[in-house]
């Protein structure tokens, strides 16, 4: 088959590799409906991780079931799935306690950007539909699988509630997921910090009710001036640069969380300043398991359409195109037909 390899900073192939099987009796096979790039990808892509040779790429995924191993238990082959970026049990103290990103046996996913994936620990990591979704819910349900996942549990890690005044620092795909996930908790007012236009735009769509498009000094001016000099009750972190950080430390008021899931690329922290500022942090790799079945739910239900964060459609030989329209910023998020 014919499946994404990326070989060394922006090198990414479409090319020929064998069909994955089973290899664990714990493992399932399944037959992706469409992938996606997540803007993760773009760290390797981009050379800023270490790569050792040729590196199968893809985690998000959704698709029906092909073949299952021997010990696996509660998926069958033909039933329409979706799993999360990060394999997990389900069933270790870690996993039992909302936490199936730091679970005991955890794995994480590769392969995705292919026709067919290998899903190890299929039992604990896959949430199978009742019936096959109808073909215009498939963007959507692949974005339960990590980029909506990463969006809600930044929204649950910075603790909003209903009536919460909430500021997204990011306006990437995980960005807007965080806006969308803030505004169905409840929260009163939604600050998205953007200054791309497509994104605004977007983001006031998923529920944000303010736009701050000043950065640094400026941006944290603005933040004050709309919350009274107060500062937010939650923040979510969506970029991991020491820019975001900064800016989403200063956004949030004393009590507060900010939930951070951009994945820290030059962040460090000040003990002394951390501690008299009072603010809170919670971040890591999203549990995504954890919200899968709730978020699959509002997405067959029609009560959110996470998968608009899709703006630009590709077939699989095209991936390299859908690598560069994401690195320079052309594109929110690409969604790769196969
Ligand atoms: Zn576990």
């Amino acid at each position: 088959m014919l499946a994404t390899v990326l070989h060394g900073p922006r090198d990414i192939r479409c090319e020929q590799v064998a069909e994955p099987k089973i290899l664990r009796p714990t493992d399932a096979v399944i037959r992706l409906a469409a992938t996606c790039i997540c803007g993760s990808d773009l760290w390797p892509y981009r050379g800023l991780n270490e790569t050792a040779g040729p590196q199968a790429m893809g985690h998000e995924y959704c698709g029906i079931v092909e073949q299952v191993g021997g010990a696996v238990k509660t998926v069958r082959p033909g039933q329409f799935v979706v799993g999360s970026f990060c394999l997990s049990d389900n069933t270790c103290p870690h996993c039992r306690f909302g936490f199936q990103s730091s679970c005991e046996q955890r794995e994480f996913m590769t392969g995705a950007q292919a026709p067919v994936a290998r899903v190890p620990l299929a039992d604990g990591t896959l949430v199978a539909t009742a019936e096959l979704p109808p073909a215009d819910l498939i963007p959507s349900l692949l974005a339960t699988s990590d980029v909506l996942g990463t969006g809600w549990d930044a929204a649950d890690a910075a603790r909003v509630q209903p009536g919460s005044t909430v500021v997204v620092v990011g306006d990437g795909a995980v960005g807007l997921m965080g806006v969308l996930a803030a505004s169905q908790m409840g929260a009163a007012r939604i600050i998205a910090m953007s200054r791309h236009k497509k994104r605004q735009e977007l983001a006031l769509e998923y529920g944000a009710t303010d736009i701050v498009s000043e950065r640094g000094e400026e941006g944290i001016a603005r933040i004050r001036q709309l919350t009274q000099n107060v500062g937010a009750d939650s923040v979510l972190e969506c970029v991991g640069t020491k820019e975001s950080m900064d800016q989403a430390l200063a956004c949030a008021r004393p009590g507060s969380m900010i939930g951070y899931v951009g994945v820290p690329h030059g962040v460090t922290f000040d003990g002394q300043q951390l501690f008299f500022s009072q603010r809170g942090l919670m971040g890591g790799p999203a549990p995504v398991r954890r919200f899968l079945p709730h978020l699959m739910d509002l997405v067959l239900q029609r009560k959110i359409n996470p998968g608009k964060v899709f703006d630009l459609e590709l077939p699989l030989a095209d991936v390299a195109e859908g690598y560069r329209a994401m690195d320079e910023r052309r594109a929110v998020k690409v969604l790769l037909r196969l």
